[in-house]
């Protein structure tokens, strides 16, 4: 989609530190990092936010997840544990509207966000 700032990385015409990519999806570092772990995966293709992805039902949404816990398990915290969150409309704050997961660990986290 144009004009779209996860399109532009997923055709890598901009640039990021990516750390995991399968056949539908790309992993890369968040450049605002909120924790020592802090991964973005995303679909390949264009899709708003979780809602539309789920809706799919055609197993991206079960691709992004287990690219998720693989970030995880790469990143040596699968036993210290992580969260995966899918920040969706204004009040999560989603800022960018190409459904991301994010991938934080390394440190304890609290509950619940701020
Ligand atoms: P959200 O607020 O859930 O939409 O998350 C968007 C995330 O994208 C934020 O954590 C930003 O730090 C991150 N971000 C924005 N621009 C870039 C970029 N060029 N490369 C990597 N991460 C980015
Ligand atoms: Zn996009």
């Amino acid at each position: 989609m144009a004009d779209c700032l996860f399109c532009g990385i997923a055709a890598g015409e901009i640039p990021a530190t990516r750390v995991l990519e399968s056949p539908r999806t790309i992993a890369f570092q968040d450049i605002n990092p909120q924790a020592p772990l802090h991964v973005l995966v995303i679909p390949k293709e264009h899709h708003q936010n979780l809602a539309v992805v789920a809706e799919a039902g055609d197993g991206l949404l079960d691709e992004i997840a287990a690219q998720a816990a693989l970030v995880a398990a790469k990143a040596g915290v699968a036993e210290t544990g992580y969260r995966v969150v899918f920040n969706t409309g204004d009040h999560a704050g989603q800022t960018v509207h190409h459904v991301h997961a994010h991938v934080l660990g390394g440190r304890p986290l609290g509950w619940p966000p701020g």
